[in-house]
């Protein structure tokens, strides 16, 4: 997924000092998220959403890495309030019958081109 980023380089260098290269998430029983993140493993997120008019600047900006980067985009999404609700239909392939085919080759009977059906020999 490739998401705008506006931070400027140094925004987002200045921004990592300051967390100490930490995550600045927070996990669901609101405890700091402590992993630390290294070059190219982590992603500097708009605390308010640029679509909600959150600006690029250092105060706007925090650190998170991958997985709570991937916790809070659908929670962004459901604030702007674009997310649509996706209902994913419920299809239920029927299982294969283990029935055996009438007089197919796994029933033990067998039926004849003069129409009678007798017993398979085997
Ligand atoms: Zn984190």
């Amino acid at each position: 997924m490739d998401r705008r980023c506006n931070f400027s380089l140094s925004t987002i260098k200045r921004r990592l000092e300051y967390c100490g290269w930490r995550c600045e998430g927070k996990l669901p029983d609101g405890r700091r998220c402590p992993t630390i993140v290294t070059k190219g493993r982590f992603r500097c997120d708009h605390v308010i959403p640029d679509r909600l008019g959150g600006k690029p600047t250092f105060e706007n900006a925090q650190i998170l890495c991958l997985q709570c980067d991937g916790v809070k985009t659908p929670r962004d999404l459901a604030q702007i309030g674009k997310a649509r609700r996706q209902e994913v239909a419920d299809y239920r392939v029927k299982p294969r019958s283990s029935r055996p085919l009438p007089c197919g080759k796994r029933s033990p009977f067998k039926k004849k081109i003069d129409g009678r059906v007798v017993m398979r020999h085997g």
